[in-house]
């Protein structure tokens, strides 16, 4: 038997003080929650629309431990808190989704492997620990290929693209800072998508229509659905989002990013929290990704995340917004983070059209 649903008023603590903790912190505000973020940053743009904030390190243990006694159950809006920091909330509140997911997310090789163990495809990949490692791969892998740290990538961060003309093995791995990496084969796809799932404490597993993705250097620009790819690959794609889920015991909304290519899916990575290729639900979807996300942790029936239009959610990056515009069919989202600055995101955008049938 599942624990008892949390009653409204309950806490739920955030590790993250980013757009996607405030975002959360939005969702369970109207659900009658409080939210507590815990960021080490100064002025987290989620602190702006919570109760309360604590400032400190991930290794500050008792700034945790007064943390995790002053909520009811804790979750993170990103995948790079050290797991150290979770362990020590965990001690004390439910942290969900839980550790195994964080773990799996956190290395892109674990990640790999994990996804691979599920029978899934995954791109062809060697572990790199040294140049030696990267020419051998090149020649295993051919090029062009991608060399991706372990950790800490996100947003095409901490990745180099290896064509024929260059660099070399030696270049590339002082391009990714000398740290333990994976090469990637590249992966000549016809399209990205990404399906955003849910799973309830109780095992129910939903999820949300596909989306397709284009990525500007490395970073999402937008996001449309539906995704222009054949009904049953959609269907497929929110099949593997749903064996996933399973096989993390998860509890929360995960992103699984996917390549559609001519012979089938491939799975690029997952994301352990609410995905920016999610933020489409806002206005598209009577319960959007971060209501479920808090709904899901906190025992709570999942909601009805049906599509009720077409969408097309575009970031706001490096751009300064003074004005929203006043145009039918958009809503505007920004996220209070001040100064611009370049690949900084700083809003989106979302304009929705009735659905197709
Ligand atoms: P990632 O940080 O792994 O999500 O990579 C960012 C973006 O780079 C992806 O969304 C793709 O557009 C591209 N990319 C990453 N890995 C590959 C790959 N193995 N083959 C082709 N494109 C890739």
């Amino acid at each position: 038997m599942p624990p008892e649903p949390l009653p409204e008023g309950a806490r739920i603590g955030i590790l993250g003080g980013g757009q996607l903790g405030r975002m959360l912190a939005l969702a369970a505000a109207r659900l009658g929650m409080r939210a507590h973020v815990f960021e080490p940053a100064a002025e987290p743009c989620a602190g702006q629309v919570v109760e309360r904030v604590t400032r400190a390190e991930y290794d500050d243990r008792a700034a945790l431990e007064a943390f995790a006694a002053s909520v009811d159950v804790a979750t993170y809006e990103f995948e790079n808190v050290p797991l150290a920091a979770v362990d020590a909330v965990a001690a004390r509140v439910p942290v969900r989704p839980g550790r195994r997911a964080l773990e799996v997310a956190q290395d892109r090789l674990a990640e790999k492997e994990f996804l691979r163990g599920l029978g899934l495809s995954v791109a062809p990949y060697r572990p790199v620990d040294g140049p030696e490692d990267l020419a051998a791969g090149f020649a295993a892998l051919g090029v062009p290929a991608i060399l991706k740290t372990r950790r800490f990538g996100y947003d095409g961060k901490g990745q180099v693209r290896i064509e024929a003309s260059g660099p070399s093995a030696p270049e590339a791995w002082a391009a990714v800072g000398a740290a333990p990496s994976v090469l990637e084969g590249f992966v000549s796809f016809e399209r990205e998508v990404s399906v955003i799932g849910a799973r309830g404490l109780d095992g129910a597993v939903v999820a949300f229509d596909p989306g397709e993705n284009l990525h500007r250097d490395g970073i999402l620009h937008s996001t449309s659905v539906p995704a222009a790819i054949a009904p049953a690959l959609a269907q497929d794609a929110v099949l593997i989002a749903g064996r996933i889920l399973n096989a993390l015991d998860y509890v929360g909304v995960i992103g699984v990013e996917i390549f559609a290519t001519e012979t089938g899916l491939v799975v690029n990575e997952i994301a352990p929290r609410v995905h920016n290729s999610g933020h489409w639900t806002q206005d598209a979807c009577l319960t959007d990704q971060f209501e479920q996300h808090v709904r899901a942790i906190c025992g709570w029936p999942l909601g009805d995340g049906r599509r009720h239009s077409d969408a097309v959610m575009v970031n706001l990056i490096g751009e300064a917004v003074a004005s929203a515009p006043g145009e039918t069919g958009a809503a505007v989202h920004l996220y209070g983070k001040g100064a611009a600055r370049p690949g900084r995101k700083m809003g989106h955008v979302t304009r929705i059209a009735p659905r197709r049938p």
